[in-house]
């Protein structure tokens, strides 16, 4: 039976040092139960079998619960490397009876399965995590967990903090209830994504690119995917696991990853280089809108049950008023996921964009190096022989001054249409 650590791919490091903490962490708990037990020994003096148990348990090594034990973890790797994999894995072991993550027992399962009480996960779904909805986490997070060992939160892509909400979360770290764990996600420890204070406090997983491989092996393992298909996408899909896996089984996501790399070819002059920013966009857009219309339509139609609209009988009016409030609320929220879903879509495009330039920079160079995108490594190699190494360095760096300038909230087309031109001309 496979653990709760078996989907984290090629994370062998990450795995084994998650392991040991989380063995700690159940030697903790078990050493909680020991500080009592002298009490009851002594209430008790007929009944020598509680401290005989206790000290078999502490040893080897007593346990030293304050360093035994670490409330603050920052996961931190690529997009894909499975940062909120190793997050959750990591809580269903801490909440698993036998402290080891065995993928069996109900601490586990529940975990797992996203419904364990003392485990809460932030998502957020804006481009940030705003200060109400911290300290609300914060003030949970210090109540005593009804299982009995830990009061876990994890929060993905906690470089999307607000600055209020970062402070908010670093008071409960510097000064973590005693039976609280925080996980949080992010893609790296620069200052930029995690402040230099909070990261001072926290332990740091780092989690690696897994390779192609490895991201085959899980494919064919745990999706059943062929053989073939599995290695084509784990490569096209540069260690992105959830890419890899929606590249094999979505035709969709293939067709949107054709149109990417039909790009190169397009750039025939400046008119051109527009229409192909126009379409890059366009296309982020409705992948976006594709992968939130549903969940909003959901939402909407909950929030107005709840609400009780269409009501006509007495105080339907008033209701509706407070109402309206709510669905802009709402809309306000769904708005920015959107905005969200929009940068993230366009980003994975660029990636696919960059692998290519990356392939005619390898072969000019003659690297001996598999090619990202095997099914254009042909286009790559003729771009290889045009432009030389020289040329598609300048591509790639184009490619990659536009992720940046997205990240630093210039607006997408500008940044596209930028790019597309520096492509055109080289
Ligand atoms: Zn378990």
């Amino acid at each position: 039976m496979p653990d709760v650590f078996a989907d984290l791919v090629g994370q062998d490091e990450a795995v084994a040092e998650l392991r040991r903490a989380a063995a700690a962490a159940a030697a903790v708990l078990r050493a909680g139960v020991a500080d009592r037990a002298p009490a009851l020994v002594a209430a008790d003096p007929a009944s020598g079998d509680e401290s005989a148990l206790a000290a078999g348990d502490a040893a080897p090594g007593a346990v030293d619960p304050s360093t035994g034990m670490t409330h603050a973890w920052i996961f931190t790797g690529p997009p894909g490397s499975g940062r909120s994999v190793a997050a959750r894995a990591f809580a269903a072991a801490l909440q698993c009876r036998h402290g080891t993550g065995c993928g069996e027992c109900p601490g586990c399962h529940t975990t797992m399965g996203g419904t364990h009480a003392d485990v809460r996960m932030v998502v957020p779904e804006g481009l940030s995590i705003g200060v109400g909805e911290m300290r609300a986490l914060v003030l949970r997070a210090a109540s005593t967990p009804s299982g009995g060992r830990w009061q876990v939160v994890i929060i993905e892509d906690a470089d999307r903090l607000t600055e209020a909400a970062g402070n908010a979360l670093l008071k409960a770290i510097e000064e973590p209830p005693p039976r609280t764990v925080f996980l949080l996600c992010a893609p790296s420890t620069h200052p930029d994504d995690i402040s230099v204070t909070i990261r001072s406090r926290c332990r740091v997983v780092p989690l690696r690119q897994p390779p192609a491989a490895a991201v085959a092996e899980v494919l064919v393992r745990r999706d059943g995917i062929a053989p073939d298909v599995a290695q084509w996408a784990a490569a096209a899909a540069q260690g992105h696991v959830g890419r890899a896996r929606r590249l094999a089984r979505d035709p969709e996501a293939r067709k949107r990853r054709e149109a990417v790399l039909a790009v190169p070819r397009r750039l025939t002059g400046v008119g051109a280089a527009f229409d192909a920013a126009s379409a890059l966009i366009e296309a982020a857009e409705a992948e976006a809108a594709a992968s939130v219309t549903e969940a909003d339509t959901a939402e909407r139609a909950a929030l107005e049950t709840a609400l009780g609209a269409g009501g006509t009988g007495r105080g339907a009016a008033g209701a509706m008023r407070g109402a309206a409030g709510q669905l802009k609320e709402l809309e306000k929220r769904q708005k920015s996921r959107a905005t969200r879903a929009q940068r993230d879509a366009l980003d994975r495009a660029l990636v696919d964009l960059a692998g290519f330039y990356r392939d005619a920079l390898t072969m000019a160079l003659r690297a001996p190096v598999a090619p990202v995108h095997t099914d254009t490594a042909a286009l790559a190699g003729a771009g290889a022989q045009k432009w030389d190494a020289e040329g598609a360095l300048r591509r790639l760096e184009a490619v990659l001054a536009c992720r940046a300038a997205i990240e630093a909230n210039v607006k997408p087309r500008i940044a596209v249409e930028a790019m597309m031109l520096a492509l055109w001309k080289g």
